[in-house]
């Protein structure tokens, strides 16, 4: 790109749109900026046209801009966003989260913290995997130790770039503390698997900056221009990333809102945003009070909600926009009763507003099971962001786990994975021999697994022969072919998906569809990245956020926790769930300013609303299991009256109505007994929505059905029971299909 006068125009572009104050921050480059503003006012705004204000008129070459964002979801807009005002210069920027922009640290300089730098990135079961190995490695299966207590001790340690000697010295831990020892014995082992974690991501590249002048002097010269957004919500580690690798001139600009602070409990630190200003000396302070999201009745509402908190910083927010409709407050009967309630409202705004301008935001994922049921029964299209995790199924972690290992060997995890994956007969006693062989000789997994294929006994020899040989055709495969070369070898050779279709069954069926969608997937990704390499995509899946998962695009209803919502904004939002207990949920009580920050969690909820935003409850909940009277949420109490509806009109009718399309009376419905539940557990975060019970509805041969893809059709046969029950159902045009009961509602 050319630098001459005429070649970048005046960048009226840029600055057009813009109000006073934004485009006082994007003009103000000589020293530290932080744009503090609440929800809606263009922070986001202001650093993209400020990235190629800094390209087109300034003259930095894109590669000496670092942008970092929350979300890869806002990483690829805000790339989408600097695409359209510099072309193809935008694919330079170092833009993304500070999870990549740490991988990409590493990969380039980990050996400097012993860090191989072709290794693997666990996810939060391999984390735990792992964890379980070494707690049992230690003897300490039966003491207070668990695998997940101890991921959250050793993330938090993590956060505040704490390794098992400085965390022991900082908190005056004793050298017999048992956490300590899993601590220490897991990063040996993670060190042996060439894996990291999520917390290393982070807490490693500062170990690299802080250790190495060279290094950090290399960064502050590449990046001459530093933004962040979101910058209430980074944690100690990240900022002292942040720090350790600006340049002298201190080009520096963070945009955040305290307000929108909801990630404490993953060690956000508030402070960061509150202090910058005097870590920053000089740094020049811009505030937009000007909201450009939202109708004059939803800030009043949001703003009379954050107003309760105590020890924040008083922020005008003010728009020109006329007041809207009101935000209309709804008490519904049941949980049941709520998502009816949605539903039908959903139904009378889809007329103006497309359903992908529609979001339903809840607390906890449990939540979504029933807002699901619902929009299926009334045949609204729906993504949930973030509920079910691709890359989570078990028959696509099968695959990644033989990709991962052919491409790093010492990955224990995925090799123990394998091993038996599809049965080929190495049974739990052979795979403790491997490990106990690895455990005597110090050598990896992968090396017993070698070592037991010649030396152990002959029947051991006979089983792990086939498999060993395998993997050393893969690893050699990996070495020099692509991604997609790879995973067909992988499918060829183990029979996976020949295994499955045998098996025959629904669920069969749908995981060879997951294991496809995996290689359409990789060539995608070799495809808009031009990367074919196994390690590329390995990376890339390991980086994909929960939220990144909708399929944006597709007119479908948006479901998501409010955690996921940040920075994203909806014509129509509908919060779910304002319980006292729910929301604000019941954890968030025992910690101090717990409630504050739940506080703002709503609020953050409440400010993605455009144009229509509708706060819900229900009178009765089903929560773990069994079905309680709830109390109001606090939230919901003293909200200006001129700007909401109280709305429950709706509940006398839905009380005893349970669906939502008028149809003629179903086939008689008999409910299967009750399963046992299990125990409430208070111990766990958020209750997951498997441990609840479906209410399945019987359906026998005969009865008309739908399903959302397939539409309606006539069950023909029936096997098993509850909701694990399959039915044969015949479609139009002949169609005939396997399908679990728990997808198809009667017609
Ligand atoms: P959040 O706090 O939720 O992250 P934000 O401060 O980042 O919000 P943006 O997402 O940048 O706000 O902007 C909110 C909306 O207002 C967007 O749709 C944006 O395009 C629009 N907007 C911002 N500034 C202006 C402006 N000066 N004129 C018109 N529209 C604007
Ligand atoms: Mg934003």
């Amino acid at each position: 790109m050319g630098k001459g006068t005429d070649e970048r125009g005046l960048g009226d572009d840029i600055l057009a749109g813009l109000n006073t104050p934004q485009r006082e921050a994007v003009l103000a480059n000589d020293g530290p900026l932080l744009v503090l503003a609440g929800a809606g006012s263009g922070k986001t705004r202001v650093i993209t046209r400020k990235v190629a204000w800094l390209v087109r008129q300034e003259g930095y070459r894109p590669w000496e801009i670092l942008a970092v964002t929350f979300t890869n979801k806002a990483a690829a807009e805000m790339r989408e966003r600097c695409r359209q005002l510099l072309g193809d210069a935008a694919e330079d920027l170092w833009l993304g989260t500070f999870h990549r922009i740490g991988v990409r640290v590493l990969r380039q300089h980990g050996p400097l913290v012993g860090v191989d730098p072709h290794f693997g990135i666990y996810d939060q079961a391999d984390q735990r995997a792992m964890l379980g190995r070494c707690i049992e490695e230690l003897g300490l299966s039966t003491s207070a130790v668990d695998a997940k207590t101890m991921q959250g001790f050793i993330d938090r340690a993590k956060q505040r770039g704490f390794g098992p000697d400085e965390l022991g010295r900082h908190e005056r831990l004793g050298a017999s503390d048992p956490r300590l020892a899993v601590f220490r014995r897991y990063e040996m082992r993670m060190r042996e698997a060439k894996a990291l974690d999520f917390g290393d991501l982070l807490s490693l590249p500062l170990r690299i900056v802080r250790e190495h002048a060279l290094v950090a002097s290399e960064y502050k010269q590449r990046w001459r221009y530093i933004l962040v957004d979101e910058f209430q919500d980074t944690n100690h580690v990240q900022y002292e990333f942040l720090k350790a690798v600006l340049g002298d001139e201190r080009r520096i600009c963070v945009v955040g809102d305290d307000d929108q602070s909801i990630y404490r409990w993953r060690g956000a630190e508030v402070a960061n945003i509150l202090g910058f200003a005097e870590d920053f000396e000089g740094a020049r302070v811009v505030r937009l009070e000007q909201n450009y999201r939202s109708s004059a009745n939803i800030l009043s509402v949001a703003g009379s909600l954050i107003a309760r908190n105590t020890g924040r910083h008083d922020k005008t927010l003010w728009t020109e926009r006329d007041g809207g409709p009101p935000v209309r407050v709804h008490a519904a009967a049941t949980d049941q009763a709520e998502a009816d309630y949605v539903v039908r409202r959903i139904h009378d705004l889809r007329v103006e507003h497309p359903l992908r301008e529609i979001a339903i935001f809840y607390r906890t994922h449990a939540q979504s099971r029933v807002f699901e049921d619902a929009l299926r029964r009334a045949r609204v299209p729906y993504v949930v962001v973030g509920g079910l995790r691709f890359y989570e199924r078990a028959e696509v972690k099968d695959v990644l786990a033989y990709l991962r290992a052919a491409v790093n060997p010492a990955d224990a995890i995925a090799l123990e994975r394998i091993i038996n994956t599809p049965t080929r007969g190495i049974g739990a006693k052979t795979v403790e021999a491997i490990r106990h062989d690895a455990l005597d000789r110090q050598t990896s997994f992968w090396e017993a697994c070698r070592h037991m294929s010649t030396a152990g006994t002959n029947a051991q020899q006979k089983k792990l022969r086939p498999f060993v040989a395998l993997m050393e055709r893969l690893m050699a495969l990996a070495a020099e072919a692509s991604a997609l070369q790879v995973v067909g070898a992988v499918l060829d050779e183990t029979r996976m998906v020949a295994h499955l279709k045998a098996d025959g069954s629904p669920e069969a069926e749908a995981r060879v569809e997951n294991i496809k969608e995996l290689a359409n997937a990789i060539s995608e990704h070799a495809q808009s990245t031009g990367d074919a390499r196994l390690e590329g995509f390995l990376e890339q899946v390991a980086l994909v956020a929960a939220v990144d998962n909708a399929e944006l695009g597709s007119d479908a209803v948006v479901m998501m926790s409010a955690h996921n919502a940040k920075g994203l904004e909806y014509d129509v939002v509908f919060v779910t769930g304002l319980e006292d207990g729910l929301f604000p949920h019941f954890n968030s009580a025992e910690e101090e300013g717990g409630t504050e920050e739940e506080r703002r969690l709503a609020y953050v909820a409440c400010t993605r609303a455009r144009h229509v935003l509708h706060l819900t409850y229900a009178e009765l909940r089903r929560r773990f299991g069994t079905t309680l009277p709830t109390m109001v949420s606090p939230f919901l109490r003293d909200l200006p009256a001129g700007a909401i509806r109280e709305d429950d009109a709706g509940r006398h009718v839905t009380r005893f109505h349970d669906g939502f399309a008028p149809r003629v009376a179903p086939r008689p419905v008999r409910r299967p007994a009750a399963a046992p539940q299990p125990e409430p557990s208070f111990t766990h975060a958020m209750p997951d929505y498997e441990s609840f019970s479906q209410d399945e509805v019987r359906l026998g041969p005969g009865s008309r059905v739908f399903h959302p893809s397939f539409g309606e059709g006539t069950v023909a046969e029936l096997s098993g029971a509850g909701s694990e029950a399959i039915l044969r159902v015949r479609f139009a045009a002949g169609l005939e299909k396997r399908i679990l009961a728990r997808y198809l509602t009667p017609a």
